[in-house]
Order: C-alpha cells, then sequence, then structure tokens
C-alpha cells in the first residue's frame, strides 16, 4: 500500500464522537464537530453528524466550502474570526461565524444583505487567555452596535481558553461567561442561543459535575479524533486514542556507530541530535520528515525509538526489530503532528471503516 499514509478509521472516530456527545448531553451541553483538523474531510465529517453534533465548526472558510461542494447536510460555523477579504465568501458558505471586530461584522452585514440572507454571529469574549476576544468590559457596546446591523442575528457568546496562555476552563471563567450571557440578555431583552464554553480543554470542567450554568455548547476536534484531553494530554476514559494512525517506510537499515564524527554544528532544522552512547546500532531510515509530519509528535510502538528527522527522513533506532528497506512502521500523533500530515499531499488518506 501506498506510503506514508494516515489510516482514519471512522468507526473509532464515531465511537468518540458519540460518547463525547451523550456524555455532554447529560450536561445539557452540545457539540460543535470541529473538523480543521481533517481538512474538510468529508467522510470525517459525514461521522461526526452521524455520531450526533449539532453543527460543524472551521476555522478556514476554504474548508466549509469543501464540505459544501461535498454536499454535508450541517449547519456550518467559521470559528475563526472571518478575514475582511473573505467576508463574502463567509456569508455564502457559513451560517454562523464567531467575531471580535465590528469592522468585520459591519463587512458580513453588507456581504448578506447583498445576498438577502441572514448571517449569524457569536461574540467571542476574552477570558484570560489572551488569544481571540473581547475584553468582558467593552462587550455591550459591541453588543449594541451588532444588534443594529442589517442581516446579523447574535446567535450567542463564546470563549476560547488553553491556546496561548494556556489559561484552564474552571469554575471561575466559565462563570464568568455565564454571567455575561445573563447581563447582555437583561439588558438588552434578547435571547442568546448559543453559549459556547470552549474546546477540548473543556471537558475536564463540563464532566466533572460542577454546574456548567448558562454554558450549553463545546467545540471539539481533538478529544474526537484522538481521544486525547490537551490540558495535559491524558486519554479519556472509554475513548480510542488510535482512530488516526500514520504509517511510514524503511528506505535504508544499517548497522552504523551511535557517534557521528568529524567537526558538529548545526543540522538544517536547528541543533543537531543528541547522542548518549557510543558503539554501533541499528539505525533505520523512513521516508517521512518534517515537510510532512511535526516529528517531535510522533508516538513510536514499542522497542521503537526516534534519533531525529529532517526535511524527508525520519531516523530511528530499534533493538528488537529487524527493518529492512520496505518494512512498515506505525505512529500514534499528537495534535501537532496529525495536523501537518492531514495538509501535506505526500501524506495519503486512507479511510477505513468496518
Ligand atoms: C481549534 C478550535 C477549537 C477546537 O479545538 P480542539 O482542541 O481541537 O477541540 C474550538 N474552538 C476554536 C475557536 C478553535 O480554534
Amino acid at each position: 500500500m501506498t506510503a506514508p499514509r494516515l489510516e482514519i478509521d471512522l468507526d473509532k472516530i464515531y465511537h468518540n464522537a458519540r460518547t463525547l456527545v451523550e456524555r455532554l448531553a447529560r450536561r445539557g451541553i452540545s457539540v460543535t464537530g470541529v473538523t480543521k483538523a481533517s481538512l474538510g474531510s468529508l467522510d470525517i465529517a459525514n461521522t461526526l453528524l452521524r455520531a450526533g453534533v449539532h453543527a460543524l465548526g472551521d476555522s478556514r472558510v476554504e474548508n466549509i466550502e469543501a464540505m459544501r461542494g461535498g454536499h454535508v447536510a450541517a449547519p456550518m460555523m467559521l470559528i475563526r474570526s472571518p478575514m475582511l477579504s473573505q467576508a463574502d465568501r463567509v456569508v455564502r458558505q457559513a451560517d454562523t461565524s464567531f467575531n471580535t471586530e465590528l469592522a468585520v461584522i459591519n463587512r458580513l452585514s453588507c456581504a448578506a444583505r447583498d445576498v438577502n440572507r441572514m448571517h449569524n454571529i457569536v461574540l467571542m469574549v476574552e477570558l484570560g487567555d489572551l488569544r481571540e476576544g473581547i475584553m468582558p468590559a467593552d462587550l455591550k457596546e459591541v453588543v449594541r452596535a451588532v444588534l443594529r446591523m442589517p442581516n446579523i442575528h447574535l446567535s450567542g457568546i463564546g470563549a476560547n481558553l488553553a491556546c496561548h496562555g494556556g489559561v484552564s476552563p474552571d469554575a471561575d471563567n466559565m462563570s464568568e461567561l455565564s454571567a455575561l450571557a445573563d447581563s447582555v440578555e437583561a439588558f438588552f431583552g434578547v435571547s442568546l442561543e448559543l453559549v459556547s464554553g470552549g474546546n477540548s480543554a473543556n471537558l475536564d470542567w463540563a464532566l466533572s459535575g460542577v454546574d456548567t450554568g448558562r454554558i450549553n455548547n463545546l467545540r471539539l476536534g481533538e478529544a474526537i479524533l484522538l481521544g486525547c484531553e490537551p490540558l495535559h494530554r491524558q486519554p479519556i476514559k472509554g475513548l480510542y486514542t488510535d482512530a488516526i494512525t500514520l504509517v511510514a517506510e524503511v528506505i535504508e537499515a544499517k548497522v552504523k556507530p551511535a557517534r557521528p564524527w568529524g567537526t558538529i554544528a548545526q543540522t538544517a532544522f536547528g541543533e543537531a541530535a543528541v547522542v548518549d552512547c557510543g558503539g554501533d546500532m541499528s539505525r533505520a531510515i523512513l521516508a517521512i520528515g518534517h515537510q510532512d509530519v511535526d516529528p517531535s509528535g510522533l508516538q513510536a510502538p514499542c522497542g521503537i525509538r526516534i534519533l531525529g528527522a529532517s526535511g524527508d527522513h525520519l531516523i530511528i533506532h530499534s533493538d528488537s526489530l529487524h527493518q529492512a528497506a520496505g518494512a512498515e512502521v506505525r505512529f500514534g500523533l499528537n495534535y501537532s503532528a496529525l495536523v501537518r500530515a492531514m495538509t501535506s499531499p505526500f501524506v495519503a488518506k486512507v479511510i477505513r471503516d468496518g
């Protein structure tokens, strides 16, 4: 079979998504299935919908266009603030977009009026992680302006944590979001359908049994695809962590000295690899590198150690297995490795379903 390749097990993705949808439903929380890591794959999008996610979310309008083009039947949310330059495409393709800038919402309003549509807006609020969000003190002023804009419907507010500052979702910041929802509703006499608390990093909080307040939605990507929570990168109980694996092929296998020789300087990707032993060792090279994957995010199988990587080569050591040219090695992936492999045209995507 072709290599390198990502093997994608749709049954495992279905199980992960369904399990999270059910666990969160008991807390009154719906799931937006986040498709950005899978580049709008139609198979994965349709699997998430079968598993009961209420909408699909993606950070890139190109992926939403791909899913629309493939007749994926779901409400689509652009979960990154739209670029001004893409406002027309956003209004045509997405039912909802997440926003923090009035200039952008204004442009969305004009674009929506041009095509005689309503466009839904979720206003993102800054709760301390310092990525996207309107400062809480400025929220009322923004809501006031948004409510006056033609062809725009304010459908909710949201927040995103654990993506830049490493701030964990907790009872304090989530109650703050709930309180903001209450105060916007009371002040303007509107009702907010969606209070979207965050991403996979919110799962510990949401399932811990605390009062989840007004939060009625989470946007989940990593937890569904990798079965892991991102705060401590621990497996989530009852989920598969191997729904997606990466297979690469050996192109050289030799016994060579463990230590390089000659004058040591930097390599193409920074510092030279650290060597902790002398003597000879069995080494193999796989035909995959930084251009295809984040090598630091690969989990090697038992008995295999990753020694280093360059643009097109991954160098491994194995004690037990005898690797020969043509042999295949299978790896687990973290989010960073997954995103890069999904994006590489050199990595085939092979769907498995039962
Ligand atoms: C990527 C992203 C998500 C999903 O994050 P995961 O950790 O993959 O669950 C949710 N919300 C926003 C705004 C995002 O950018």
